[in-house]
């Protein structure tokens, strides 16, 4: 296939085979989320581009090399979101939704990065977010952590590990990156280009290098815990003492900071090993910076963002997937049957509400009909030719069981397909 007819580098499409696994993350996510109080929001997925160089940074690597940005025919900046909060926090301040009781609200979809596509990392990717507006204490961070780890739990996975830092607050950050600059210029000969660019342009990000001599230089290095006062100090503890009560584990990792600048206080990552390089799926902290930033009067936030390819490839390791597959395939014999099927078929869907039906299309031999019905998954065949339609009945094959066919009257079969359904829920 010539390259233009291809989805871009790094956007997939989700194909039938897959988008179980998708749904069933959206549908516990979504249930669990509620579970918190939080109600979903959809922002657009273009912004004005300052919506997102203001909140997340300029001297970032989304900002610097990864938005995807442009002008429209007016000569507007805009970029695709590379991230929920920036919009969310943009739509919060525009609809009046801050400043009163505490705001708790969700967010999904998709997100642009031109990032180099790897495993793990895509330059379209999927997001689940959550952001809980106006309250400041370390409680909500707690609960947000607790969140996550049920989240895990529903979604059947394990060995998921919590990263845990205080960033404190600007001016202790200020003076730690002085320090650290200091530390750093002590050491120049040993430091990349990247690394000495980082440390010109947003020095704390040079914590994260993933370069071994880099990471070396830095078990020397100031850590930022020793910068923090007495009440970043307090904020951190008071945060641990809740995870200890509701007995969740962490780690506290004195080097995690994140690659958004908007951050305070509170940051975490969950972080899976399963995955290879690209282990976290779970990202947050406290941004209680940000709503200035963009605009409004101060007003405290907290949030995480989860990455949900990472998150659906761990819970698809090690097991085939497919499309789902319909229960009943209705095989319609004749034009007077197939007349009479569309009806019949509009019954069945009344009487029994997320039955997945397929009604066979375009006619077709009853060989070529139990075919399609076979390959579709099906569980049962529903077969009405002209004797059954002359009789005013209907069979019913079972295509995955040892079992007799029935007829069943087409008066009768509302009820009859109804229990049967009910039955195989429950199995
Ligand atoms: P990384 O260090 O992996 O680049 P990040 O710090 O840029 O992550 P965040 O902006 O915090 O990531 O996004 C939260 C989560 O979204 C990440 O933990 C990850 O699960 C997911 N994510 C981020 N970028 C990508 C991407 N390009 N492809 C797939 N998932 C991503
Ligand atoms: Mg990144």
């Amino acid at each position: 296939m010539s390259k233009t007819n291809r989805s871009i580098r790094g956007m997939h499409d989700i194909l039938p085979a897959a988008t179980s696994d998708w749904q069933r993350l959206e549908l516990l996510s979504q249930r669990l989320l509620e579970s918190y109080g939080f109600q979903e929001i959809r922002t657009p997925m273009l912004e004005r581009s300052e919506v997102f160089t203001r909140a997340i940074g300029q001297a970032t690597d989304v900002v610097e090399k990864e938005m995807y940005s442009f002008s429209d025919r007016n000569g507007d900046n805009l970029s695709l979101r590379p991230e929920g909060t920036a919009g969310v926090v943009r739509a919060a301040l525009q609809n009046g939704l801050l400043y009163g009781p505490v705001e708790r609200l969700w967010y999904r979809g998709p997100m642009f990065r031109h990032e180099r596509p790897q495993k793990g990392r895509t330059r379209q990717f999927h997001q689940i977010g959550a952001e809980v507006f106006g309250a400041a204490g370390p409680d909500v961070d707690a609960e947000l952590l607790a969140l996550g780890e049920r989240l895990w739990r529903a979604l059947g996975l394990s060995g998921i590990r919590l990263e845990l830092n205080s960033l404190g607050n600007s001016e202790e950050r200020a003076a730690y990156r002085q320090a650290l600059v200091h530390y750093m210029h002590q050491h120049q000969s040993a430091l990349d280009d990247d690394t000495a660019r980082r440390l010109e342009r947003n020095p704390l990000r040079v914590l994260d290098s993933k370069l071994p001599a880099i990471q070396e230089l830095l078990q020397e290095a100031p850590v930022l815990s020793d910068y923090l006062g007495s009440e970043s100090r307090d904020h951190f503890d008071r945060l641990r003492e809740r995870l200890d009560r509701l007995g969740i584990t962490y780690q506290v990792n004195p080097r995690l900071v994140r690659g958004l600048d908007y951050y305070c206080h509170t940051v975490f990552e969950w972080i899976t090993t399963e995955l290879g390089a690209q282990g976290t799926i779970c990202a947050g902290g406290r941004y209680d910076g940000l709503i200035e930033l963009q605009g409004g009067k101060p007003w405290p936030a907290t949030g995480f963002a989860m990455g949900m390819e990472r998150l659906v490839a761990l819970m698809t390791q090690g097991q085939e997937s497919g499309p789902k597959a319909v229960h009943a395939y209705l095989v319609l014999a004749g034009e007077a049957a197939q007349l009479e099927g569309a009806v019949i078929a509009e019954r069945i869907r009344d009487a029994a509400p997320g039955l997945r039906l397929q009604t066979n299309a375009s006619g077709g031999s009853f060989k070529a009909q139990f075919k399609r019905a076979d390959r579709s998954g099906a569980a049962l065949a529903l077969i009405l030719g002209e004797d059954e339609l002359a009789a005013g009945t209907l069979a019913i094959k079972f295509l995955r069981q040892e079992r007799a066919q029935e007829t069943v009257a087409l008066d009768q079969l509302s009820t009859w397909i109804r229990d049967w359904f009910q039955d195989t829920k429950q199995h």
